[in-house]
């Protein structure tokens, strides 16, 4: 087991990127506190975990908020004793999101406080915690639109993930002689809820399998895979990256026909 005798959190469990990393994880050892704004779905995650035999409990959270998240963190000590993984996954791209001409003032600040500050707040309380675990491993969720301009408008949305990704740099320097990791997970477009209600027509979709060298848009399950290897110790002398897992978008020039 990979994670054996560690405790994660994942945030955004409810559903994509959360939900199948909250079931990875679980099905390698750890103990997962499983936040989410969405309690039904949270719910749902933990159940589907425990049904696997797994330890997961559920935290509902607005993570743009800083009490929910000195919350979030303190469950996870108070019932799994300690915190060696923090996941801070959960995100949005709205549908009004555009470019900077049409975008509001509103979509930009709810996306900057839910993507950029409720890492941020992640990190303000968790890293106490990973401390007092003796280290442990920090992985954000960017993505590919934080390296590479997005072909479609979403200009909050990009600059969001642009600060998480140098957040995610600033994080893994101050904090590398403490034994904490931190690591940028960008992915590619994705076949989750997220993405498909943001690309709502078939024309859009394809609009963006331009881009995509293997043609098809990923899997969350291939997200939480990734997320496993930066949460284990087998990345132990990986920090700072900008681990993109895309399909190849950000090697390609001219993708093939
Ligand atoms: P998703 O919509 O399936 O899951 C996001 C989860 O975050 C949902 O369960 C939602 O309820 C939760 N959430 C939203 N706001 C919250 C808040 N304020 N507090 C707590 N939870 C909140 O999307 P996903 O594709 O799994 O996205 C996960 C992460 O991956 C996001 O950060 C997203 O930006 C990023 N990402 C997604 C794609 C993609 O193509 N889907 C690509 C690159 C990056």
């Amino acid at each position: 087991m990979r994670l054996a005798d560690k405790v994660a959190l994942v945030t955004g469990a409810a559903s994509g990127i959360g939900r199948e990393a909250v079931l990875l994880f679980a099905r390698e050892g750890a103990s997962v506190i499983a936040v989410d704004i969405d309690d039904v779905g949270g719910r749902e995650t933990v159940a589907a975990a425990e049904s696997e035999g797994g330890h997961a409990h559920f935290v509902a959270a607005d993570i743009s908020q800083d009490e929910a998240c000195r919350q979030m963190v303190e469950e996870s000590e108070r019932i799994y004793g300690r915190l060696h993984v923090l996941f801070n996954n959960a995100g949005v791209m709205l549908g009004d999101d555009g470019d900077s001409q049409a975008t509001a003032e509103s979509v930009w600040d709810q996306t900057m406080n839910i993507n950029a500050k409720g890492v941020f707040l992640g990190c303000k309380h968790g890293i106490p915690a990973l401390r007092r675990a003796g280290g442990g491993s920090i992985i954000n969720t960017a993505s590919f639109v934080a390296v590479l301009g997005a072909a479609t408008p979403q200009i909050a949305y990009t600059a969001s993930k642009g600060a998480v990704l140098s957040m995610t740099r600033e994080l893994a320097v101050i904090h590398a002689r403490e034994n904490i990791r931190a690591n940028a997970l960008c992915p590619g477009p994705l076949r989750t809820k997220l993405l498909m209600d943001f690309l709502d027509t078939e024309e859009k979709r394809q609009r963006r399998l331009v881009h995509v060298p293997m043609g098809r848009f990923g899997e969350a399950s291939e997200m939480a895979k990734a997320a496993l290897f930066l949460a284990s110790d087998e990345s132990s002398y990986l920090t700072g990256s900008t681990f993109v897992v895309d399909g190849g978008i950000t090697a390609a020039y001219v993708t093939p026909e």
